[in-house]
């Protein structure tokens, strides 16, 4: 009795574990970090776009000739088409986020998850000519659904190695630190754009990031060779993103 009490304690902390890490590998394979990238990091923004926050994150990186990968939401794309448009100008990358980014997703039917990722292309590519190579779960969030709607629309699904914890509320200093004290060769950086203080800690972190000698390149960049590229959607040139 003991024992399996036991083995089925094991078998939910695995089944937890394999969900919401999206470091596991078990449902979907996601790159989180490339070590062999040397003391080379990247950026990456979830969550917006926001009308407010996201032009003073964009100003940010501007100043300091940093590029970065934005995870967007379908429905805010189509709500700020404009500012989607100025991330692809300045030389971001643009990763898919879904388009509802709804708690429920990972409990939705795949052939539904694979409509919520193509409604996102579609607003991305309506935006700005391009669409994501790259696909991130809401909340990070993997099952089996997730895997099999991730193969179907062929995206190459980012993680992170640092995530920043910025949604907590917690003061700029803090998730500093925190980062600070995660940064390793290759690593990929999870913030948040939609934060009133998103431009203060990235303009915190740009700074503490040079001091420890590392530089910032784009996602895509990072991963150099190693992954192949994402398919995209039907009609659309998976290396260029373009129709
Ligand atoms: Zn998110």
């Amino acid at each position: 009795m003991l024992v399996a009490g036991i083995g089925l304690l094991l078998f939910c902390f695995v089944a937890f574990y394999a969900s919401y890490s999206i470091s596991s590998g078990v449902y979907v394979k996601a790159v989180c970090r490339i070590p062999a990238a040397g003391k080379s990091v990247a950026l990456t923004f979830d969550d917006g776009v926001n009308p407010e926050t996201t032009p003073w994150v964009l100003d940010i990186l501007r100043k300091h000739g940093v590029k970065a990968a934005f995870f967007v939401i379908g429905e805010k794309v189509d709500a700020c088409p404009g500012l989607v448009e100025r991330i692809a100008r300045e030389g971001h990358s643009i990763g898919n986020h879904s388009y509802f980014h709804r708690n429920t997703f990972p409990l939705r039917r795949t052939s539904k998850m694979v409509d919520e990722i193509k409604a996102c292309d579609a607003a991305v590519y309506g935006a700005a000519g391009t669409v994501p190579r790259f696909f991130r779960p809401p909340f990070g969030v993997t099952n089996p659904m997730v895997g099999k709607a991730v193969r179907r629309t062929g995206k190459i699904v980012a993680g992170w190695s640092i995530r920043s914890l910025d949604t907590m509320g917690k003061p700029v200093e803090k998730t500093l630190a925190r980062i600070e004290h995660r940064l390793r060769d290759g690593a990929i950086i999870l913030l948040h754009d939609d934060r009133a203080n998103a431009a203060c800690l990235l303009e915190k972190l740009v700074e503490c990031v040079h001091e420890r000698g590392y530089k910032f390149v784009l996602l895509d960049e990072l991963l150099g060779g190693e992954y192949p590229l994402g398919g995209g959607i039907a009609g659309f040139d998976a290396k260029t993103g373009r129709k």
